[in-house]
C-alpha cells in the first residue's frame, strides 16, 4: 500500500502495518477507540497491555502528556528518532483509554524510518503501534511476516523490505534528574545510555528483577515464541556445543525434528534438521537483526524442538537475551 494511501485509511480509523528501524507495527489512530479496539482484536493481544504511541515530531508531544523533565528532554534530543520508547505522564483525555490500558501515563516514542515518519506527519495524528505479530508470535521483521500473521485482518501493508536493529525499542521509565530505570532493553544499550548521560544512574530491568514486569505490564506475558519448544544453553562455548548436540541426538532418536540456533563460529559443527547462522557471536547486532525470522524459518519447517546458543549480555547482547529467554519460556540451561 502507497503511504498516501496507508494515511487515509488510518485517519478514516483504519489498521495498518508499517516498518519502523525496529520492527514493523500495526498502526491506528491513538485518539480512537474505535480504532486502537481494532490493534487488540487483530493481534489477539490482551487488553492490561497498553500499546506505545509513535510521533514525527516533538511538538505532537504537548497534546500527549501534562509534563516533560529536562532528563526527558535530554533523552529525547539525544536518541530521537531511534528505538528509545518513554513513559511520561499522560494528558487526560487526549488518547483513547485503551492505550494506555488505564495507566496514568504513556509510552511514547519518535522512530528512526523515514516511511513510518511519513505516514505519521500524513496522518496528522498521534499513531499507536505494538509490533504487527498475532500475541505471542515473534515480532515481523518483514512485510512478509505481517502476512503470515495478520492478512484479512488489516487494511493494509507499507513495505519497507526487512527492519534494521530486528529487536523492539527500549522502553525506560524517568524519575527526577538523574533515574532512568530500563523497563524493557532494547534498540538503545543500557551501555549507549550511561554514555549519553555520565551523570545519570541507569537501571536495568534485571536489577530490577520482577518489579521491572508490573511496571511494563507487556514483560508479564510469554512472548516472541516459536511454536517449536525452545530451550537456551548457556556456558563455555564448546561445552555448549556438546550439550547441544547430545540433546539433539537424544530427540532424533525418538524421531523428534530438531533445530539449532547457533553463532557462525560453531554453527558448522551442529547436525540436525535444521541448522540456522545467526552472524558471528563478535556482532550482536547482526543475531539481534536475524532473531525473529530465524524462529519463523523453524516455525515453516515445523521443528519440533530448538536449542539455541546464549549470547553474551554486554550492549544489544542484553535485548537480544532477553527476548531469548522469553521465546524459551524460561528453559535456559548452563553447562
Ligand atoms: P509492544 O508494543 O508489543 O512492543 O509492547 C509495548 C511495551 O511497552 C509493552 O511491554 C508495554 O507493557 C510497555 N508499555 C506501554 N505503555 C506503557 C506504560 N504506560 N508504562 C509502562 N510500560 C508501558
Ligand atoms: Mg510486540
Amino acid at each position: 500500500m502507497a503511504p498516501v494511501q496507508a494515511a487515509e485509511a488510518l485517519r478514516a480509523g483504519g489498521l495498518v502495518a508499517f516498518p519502523t528501524e525496529t520492527v514493523y507495527g500495526l498502526g491506528a489512530d491513538a485518539r480512537s477507540d474505535l480504532a486502537v479496539a481494532g490493534i487488540f482484536e487483530a493481534k489477539g493481544r490482551p487488553s492490561d497491555n497498553p500499546l506505545i504511541v509513535h510521533i514525527a515530531d516533538r511538538c505532537q508531544l504537548d497534546g500527549l502528556i501534562t509534563a516533560s523533565s529536562p532528563l526527558a528532554d535530554k533523552l529525547m534530543d539525544l536518541f530521537w528518532p531511534g528505538p528509545l520508547t518513554l513513559v511520561l505522564p499522560a494528558k487526560e483525555g487526549a488518547l483513547s483509554r485503551l492505550v494506555t490500558a488505564g495507566l496514568p501515563t504513556v509510552a511514547v516514542r519518535m522512530p528512526d524510518h523515514p516511511l513510518a515518519l511519513g505516514l505519521i506527519r500524513q496522518a496528522d495524528c498521534p499513531i499507536a503501534a505494538p509490533s504487527a505479530n498475532r500475541s505471542g508470535r515473534p515480532s515481523p521483521t518483514t512485510a512478509g511476516h505481517v502476512l503470515e500473521d495478520l492478512a484479512g485482518r488489516i487494511d493494509g501493508i507499507v513495505d519497507g523490505g526487512a527492519t534494521g536493529v530486528g529487536l523492539e525499542s527500549t522502553v525506560v521509565e524517568l524519575e527526577g534528574d538523574r533515574l532512568v530505570r530500563i523497563l524493557r532493553p532494547g534498540g538503545i544499550t543500557a551501555e549507549a545510555l550511561q554514555a549519553a548521560l555520565p551523570h545519570a544512574v541507569i537501571v536495568t530491568d534485571d536489577q530490577m528483577g520482577e518489579a521491572a514486569a508490573p511496571r511494563s505490564p507487556g514483560m508479564k506475558y510469554a512472548h516472541y515464541a516459536p511454536q517449536g519448544e525452545l530451550t537456551l544453553v548457556g556456558g563455555e562455548p564448546s561445552s555448549v556445543a556438546t550439550a547441544i548436540q547430545a540433546a539433539v541426538d537424544d530427540s532424533r532418536a525418538c524421531g523428534i525434528s530438531t533445530g539449532v540456533l547457533a553463532f557462525d563460529e560453531r554453527a558448522a559443527r551442529y547436525v540436525a534438521d535444521l541448522v540456522i547462522g545467526m552472524g558471528s557471536e563478535t556482532k550482536l547486532e547482526d543475531a539481534a537483526h536475524s532473531l525473529y525470522a530465524a524462529l519463523r524459518q523453524f516455525d515453516a519447517a515445523g521443528i519440533e524442538r530448538i536449542w539455541a546458543e546464549s549470547p553474551a549480555k554486554a550492549g544489544i547482547g542484553a535485548a537480544l537475551l532477553n527476548r531469548m529467554v522469553k521465546a524459551s519460556g524460561g528453559r535456559h540451561e548452563t553447562v
